[in-house]
């Protein structure tokens, strides 16, 4: 059965994008006779809010959705992505990272001549990694190794790549399908991400690999999501190859923005579908 998923973060209030694609997700399940699971992205300790998991289970509700359950916590299978893990290393494909972001951003930018806005940087806008060995010198790498400091797993794009390379005969991609079935093959171009994490240094896993190991064991399908992570299916992809699990069909959707043109975020404070459903609103939806 087709299977595809809505995975929100519980890490501030469900907006009008939100409601959009999952509206969206939930039609064009039902469209190809397939079903949706929920699945609650809280890796992150930190900003993840019992009241805000919550909410999405209201808000969803409000909207007239229903889910199978139990729903899939992630941090509840922090195993799972460990075993995901060491299979990378096993590959040989991580390395350790002890920098900081400010070490990081400051190599970059000493890199560039000190033009900090024009260093390169990865599709989420961060200074892109240098890569190994650029950002701390052997000996203060060896240092902060004796003393137990945290790190975290990179990958080495340029041998994962070899690697992927070895294990798939056609080129690394995935199959994009459009609202009205269409499909076409998407080349990834993961290098443009330099040697992302996979594993942080707060965190035992990433968002990249948990949502690879979990679309996975979870037999999802068909992934609708915002364009805002089209670049970041190019990790997926190369990902999937490495752990030899099955690439889903991905539909990147449109964004819904603000009126500034802005696309809407939790942390611009969006206005919440909690807020709207207050007001009396009607979760009504409107195809574009
Ligand atoms: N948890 C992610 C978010 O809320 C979405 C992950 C995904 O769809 O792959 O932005």
């Amino acid at each position: 059965m087709p299977t595809f998923r809505f995975a929100p973060s519980p890490n501030g209030p469900l907006h009008l994008g939100h409601a959009y694609s999952a509206l969206l997700t939930w039609r064009l399940a039902e469209r190809l006779g397939g079903r949706v699971l929920l699945r609650i992205e809280d890796i992150d300790k930190a900003r993840t809010r019992e009241a805000f998991v919550e909410q999405i289970y209201a808000d969803l509700a409000w909207l007239g959705l229903d889910w199978p359950r139990p729903v899939r916590r992630q941090s509840q299978h922090l195993a799972d992505y460990a075993r995901a893990a060491r299979r990378l290393e096993e590959l040989g494909v991580l390395y350790r990272c002890y920098a900081s972001r400010g070490e990081i951003a400051r190599a970059v930018a000493a890199a560039s001549g000190g033009k900090g806005p024009q260093a390169p940087r990865d599709p989420d806008g961060a200074p892109l990694y240098p890569g190994r060995g650029r950002v701390l010198s052997a000996e203060e790498e060896a240092r902060r190794r004796a003393a137990g400091a945290a790190f975290a797993l990179r990958l080495d794009m340029a041998e994962a790549l070899r690697v992927a390379r070895e294990r798939a005969s056609q080129p690394l991609g995935f199959e994009s399908f459009d609202e009205d079935g269409a499909v076409s093959f998407v080349r990834a171009r993961p290098e443009r991400w330099g040697d992302v994490v996979v594993v942080r240094k707060d965190v035992p896993t990433s968002y990249h690999l948990s949502v690879v190991v979990d679309d996975a064991l979870q037999g999802v399908s068909h992934v609708t999501r915002g364009r805002d992570l089209l670049a970041a299916t190019d990790v997926h992809c190369l990902l999937q190859v490495l752990l030899g699990l099955p690439t889903p069909r991905y539909h990147h959707h449109r964004l819904i923005r603000d009126d500034q043109g802005q696309k809407l975020s939790k942390s611009k404070g969006a206005q919440s579908l909690a807020a709207l459903r207050k007001v009396g609103a009607a979760p009504t939806y409107c195809p574009a």
